[in-house]
């Protein structure tokens, strides 16, 4: 395996890209080009060229797809007992596996993210999919006493057709994450990945099929929101949607769910505080701050992109962190480097002009803050890591979602003020402390609104754990047992003896 590893990184290395890409979208249990012939590129941003083909979905593309999830939700599929569908999501991540580093090659090529981060997603998506397998045969429904003239017992059904709406910055992870419980619930699914990642989508739907299941049920349209994704939240066969994106296409996505009363849960952005409070172990918490803000170049929905700091250790801990980021490399994410790119010209366009408007307004940049040079990290997309001081709560800095690696500080004199501080935005997503004191810790996770809470590591837990947000970070969770109810219909049924 280490050889194939290498032998991978080689190939895409020489020849930019890897052969043997999926090209077509995957309906009905096989590869198909879209009705309309069309096709789109795919960008390596580590590079800025494009390095592979995809089709281009329309709506005729997106009814096909529903067409056969409809048709495959009460084919063979519906017969299974939840065991048999267990192995075929345990055969799933046995194979992911073995192909891991391919799954990790591409990911990196189509998202920009280093390998080892994509390795690390490869790997979260295989236990993803054991979880999901170990948790199929658990999904009890209750006994409900009602006396002795009846017997009341609930019974968690498969929704039906789920609609899967994915986004750039972890294109496997959050398709698997919506798939894997999805179909360990019963449900069929048509996923639509973003336009800039579509490989690995497609290749998990290709090795679902290997790994036994029916035709039909796991259906992908590779194309764009504007004409496939809008397209697919509309359809009227559709009896579940799964969005992940940002707030403005949630949503129009919520308006669209609207028309035909259809289950929404939608997974929108975040502007996530990680509080280090004066008696922390400063070493750790720099080097949480580092991985809450710089992974995936900051392009993390729960990214920690606000630190708030008390002012006894501000100094300590802002020189250390500049030090630190100063001595990141950027480049190519097979390159080595510690920062890959931005995924889009587009995206790193709106992270420039968000520094450039603090900057006029007076914001202080302690590092970063410019387009890194494309010829001094390999051609691509690259924002140079950045921290810059907040101006008050309602600078545009912390109230808005960058998505790239700008870290946003706010100076504090306590907890309490960290508290109110860490809940003065419209998201509500991931929070975070540094602490030794584990009663401030516990006081700032009750107070704290957000749908998960890092005390002493940021982004610990895994499939586990339940993860969602709260008010404009969108609603429903995804993950664990509550993402497998997320893709379940509760019946009541009572009967009289
Ligand atoms: P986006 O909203 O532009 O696109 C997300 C997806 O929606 C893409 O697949 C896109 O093609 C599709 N889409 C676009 N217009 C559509 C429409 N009219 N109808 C249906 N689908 C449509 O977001 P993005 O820029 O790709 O992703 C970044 C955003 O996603 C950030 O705000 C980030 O915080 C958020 N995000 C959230 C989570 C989470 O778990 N909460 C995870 C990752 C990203």
């Amino acid at each position: 395996m280490i050889f194939e590893r290498a032998g991978l990184i080689d190939e895409a290395r020489r020849s930019g890209t890897l052969a043997g890409l999926p090209h077509g979208h995957f309906i009905g249990g096989r590869s198909v080009p879209s009705a309309s012939g069309e096709e789109m590129e795919s960008f390596d941003p580590g590079r800025g060229v494009a390095f592979a083909r995809v089709a281009a979905g329309k709506a005729e593309d997106v009814g096909r797809a529903v067409a056969a999830a409809r048709a495959a939700l009460s084919g063979p599929w519906s017969r299974l007992t939840p065991a048999a569908r267990g192995e075929i999501l345990m055969r799933a991540s046995h194979l992911l596996r073995e192909r891991a580093a391919r799954f990790a090659v591409v990911e990196t090529l189509d998202s920009g993210k280093l390998l080892a981060e994509a390795e690390g997603d490869v790997a979260g998506v295989v236990r993803c999919f054991a979880y999901y397998a170990g948790a199929v045969d658990k999904l009890h429904g209750d006994s409900v006493p009602l006396g002795p003239d009846y017997v009341g017992v609930t019974i968690e059904e498969p929704v039906g057709v789920v609609a899967q709406i994915v986004p750039w910055n972890y294109p496997l992870s959050t398709a698997a994450r919506g798939i894997a419980p999805a179909l360990a619930a019963g449900c069929t699914l048509v996923v639509k990945p973003a336009e800039q990642t579509p490989f690995t989508t497609l290749m998990l739907a290709e090795l679902l099929h290997e790994a036994g299941l029916p035709e039909g049920v796991l259906n992908v349209v590779a194309g764009t929101g504007a004409e496939a994704g809008a397209a697919l939240v509309a359809h009227p066969g559709i009896d579940h949607i799964t969005f992940t994106g940002s707030v403005p296409t949630g949503q129009h996505v919520m308006r669209a769910a609207a028309e035909h009363v259809t289950r929404l849960q939608l997974e929108l952005g975040g502007k996530s505080p990680v509080a280090v409070m004066a008696d922390c172990d400063i070493e750790s918490a720099v080097e949480g701050v580092i991985g809450a803000i710089y992974e995936n170049a900051g392009q993390i929905c729960s990214a920690g992109s606000r630190l708030i700091l008390e002012t006894t250790i501000a100094e300590d801990v802002l020189g250390r962190l500049v030090a630190r980021v100063e001595a990141m490399t950027l480049g190519h994410g097979l390159s080595g480097a510690a920062i890959g790119p931005i995924n889009s010209p587009q995206q790193l366009a709106r992270v420039a002009a968000h520094v450039g408007r603090a900057r006029d307004a007076g914001n202080r940049i302690l590092t970063g803050g410019a387009i890194a040079p494309p010829e001094a990290c390999g051609g691509g997309w690259f924002y140079r890591p950045t921290i810059i001081l907040a101006r008050g709560p309602d600078d545009p800095l912390v109230q808005e979602e960058i998505f790239g690696p700008v870290l946003t500080v706010q100076v504090v004199a306590d907890l309490e003020e960290a508290i109110a501080v860490a809940n003065a935005t419209s998201y509500a997503l991931v929070a975070g402390i540094y602490t030794r004191d584990h009663a401030k810790a516990w006081r700032f996770a009750r107070a704290v609104d957000a749908g998960q809470v890092y005390i002493n590591e940021f982004f610990a837990g895994g499939v586990a754990m339940p993860f969602g947000g709260n008010r404009n970070s969108g609603f429903g969770r995804a993950k664990g047992m509550a993402g497998l109810r997320s893709y379940c219909k509760l019946k009541s049924v009572i009967a009289r003896l």
